[in-house]
């Protein structure tokens, strides 16, 4: 049974108001925060280990340790909550179910970097969760847990929900800075980083839901028992969303130990696959990171067992392995076409591509037309060469991950699904009428 942090009190009833959240001994963390001074407290960070949760992993106590200081500029917390990565959802289930967790990190947060304003930027499609976080937010002020002289410290916080408009660009961190200030939501170039020039051009840290919410245990533990969880650089423990051909969806804690394996098929977290179906491939860190068939996903190719965590997930590089990302899970049985999945996907990235950079703008509808005419039985041998051309060009060559993002999904089908490909362009009425999953029975 993996150890619970984020979620232990998920069960408990009525956990999304203060008095319950207290009760369980929610802002102890906060009082014992407000008690060490804001160097110690990035410095229990930094030791901790935690990675950025919204998928890039960065070494969150590093980042917060680059957040500029020049005198008298104010500094912000902005709290990355447009979660809009297609099989991610792990901070709506935090940030409804759980909204104190989030508050009290926020806090503790803001405190140690010297921030006395901070920002949930919430995608425009979680409609329902900006209530929950502001009645949360009152609830802490009410209790004073925020606002002016918080506990008597002097030190004062307020917190601002924004919500997005529904771009998935919104959630690059400096898209959604400029939509934030109220522009159009254009990721800018980096550097600078925001931890330099953010915020109405003043240091920012950009950090998403989970990672600022793992404060909290972070600082009642203590750095060095946080760090004892999980293995290597993959400390403490991290949220996954699991969805697809499984039998229990849902959002699970895992330490990071644990095998892919036993998360697909123990009842502890998927429950396996319906209908006694064979795994074909999972996407294990939402839709931006490659797709990988069975046998890699379940071992590396050293043959090891194959470990939900940032390096193991990563071993072998892009030729035998993927990524961890956002920890946005989808597995994949049998019977689902490579091709078909992979030109949703691509549209999906043509769709939300902001315009900025000419191989995002014109190569991601492209890929996706390319797709779509292999997908439909109209496609030639040489449009795979082509479109394998089209997502190289796109890769590294844009001013934020969304090119990237839109390229992997692409190169990883062919590269381990290239005779899916070729099964459509060789059996074209069969493609015009089945899914290729199905149309082998
Ligand atoms: P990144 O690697 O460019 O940056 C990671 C973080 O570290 C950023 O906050 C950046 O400002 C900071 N950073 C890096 N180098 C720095 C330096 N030298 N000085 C100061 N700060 C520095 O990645 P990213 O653009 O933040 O994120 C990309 C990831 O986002 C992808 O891997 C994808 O998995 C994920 N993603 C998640 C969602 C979601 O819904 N959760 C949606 C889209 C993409
Ligand atoms: Fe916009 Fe795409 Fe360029 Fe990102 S990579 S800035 S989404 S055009």
């Amino acid at each position: 049974m993996s150890k619970k942090l984020l979620l232990k009190d998920a069960h408990v009833e009525g956990i999304r108001y203060f008095d319950t959240y207290r009760k369980q001994g929610g802002y102890d963390g906060l009082e014992k925060a407000l008690k060490m001074t804001s160097e110690e407290i990035v410095e229990e960070v930094k030791a901790s280990g935690l990675r950025g949760r919204g998928g890039a992993g960065f070494p969150t106590g590093l980042k917060w340790s680059f957040l500029a200081k020049p005198e008298g500029v104010p500094r912000y917390l902005v709290v990355n909550a447009d979660e809009s990565e297609p099989g991610t959802f792990k901070d709506r289930y935090l940030m409804e179910f759980l909204p104190h967790i989030l508050i009290e990190g926020m806090i503790i947060s803001s405190f140690a970097l010297g921030a006395n304003t901070a920002y949930i930027y919430i995608r425009g499609e979680y409609s329902w969760i900006p209530d929950i976080l502001e009645e949360a937010i009152e609830e802490a002020r009410n209790n004073g847990f925020l606002g002016k002289n918080i506990l008597g410290t002097g030190f004062d916080c307020e917190i601002y929900v924004q919500r997005g408009a529904g771009a998935y660009i919104c959630g690059e961190e400096t898209a959604l800075l400029e939509s934030l200030e109220g522009k159009r939501g254009n990721p800018r170039l980096k550097p600078p980083f925001p931890a330099v020039k953010g915020l109405w051009e003043s240091p920012t840290v950009v950090n998403n839901v989970e990672t600022i919410a793992a404060v909290v245990p972070i600082i009642n533990i203590g750095a060095a028992e946080y760090a004892k969880i999980g293995v290597g650089k993959s400390t403490g423990t991290k949220l996954i969303s699991a969805c697809g051909n499984i039998n229990k969806p849902g959002v699970y804690e895992i330490d990071m130990t644990i095998t892919v394996e036993e998360f697909i098929y123990s009842d502890e977290y998927c429950g396996g696959i319906p209908n006694g179906k064979k795994l074909k491939a999972c996407i294990p860190g939402g839709s931006s990171v490659p797709i990988l068939p069975a046998n890699l996903m379940l071992k590396t190719i050293n043959g090891e067992p194959r470990l939900m965590n940032y390096e193991s997930l990563a071993d072998g590089g892009f030729a035998t392995g993927t990524m961890m990302g956002s920890g946005g899970f989808e597995v994949l049985d049998e019977d689902q076409c490579i091709v078909e999945h992979t030109m949703t996907l691509a549209r999906f990235y043509a769709h939300e591509s902001c315009g900025q950079c000419t191989p995002c703008r014109e190569g991601t509808p492209w890929m996706y037309k390319i797709l779509k005419k292999i997908n439909s039985g109209e496609g030639r041998m040489d449009d795979i060469d082509l479109l394998w051309d089209v997502q190289r060009k796109i890769e590294g060559n844009t001013i934020c991950p969304l090119g990237d993002a839109a390229a992997w999904p692409v190169a990883a089908a062919i590269r381990h699904f290239r005779d899916e490909f070729e099964w459509h362009i060789n059996n074209p009425e069969l493609a015009q009428t089945q899914n290729y999953g199905l149309a082998r029975y």
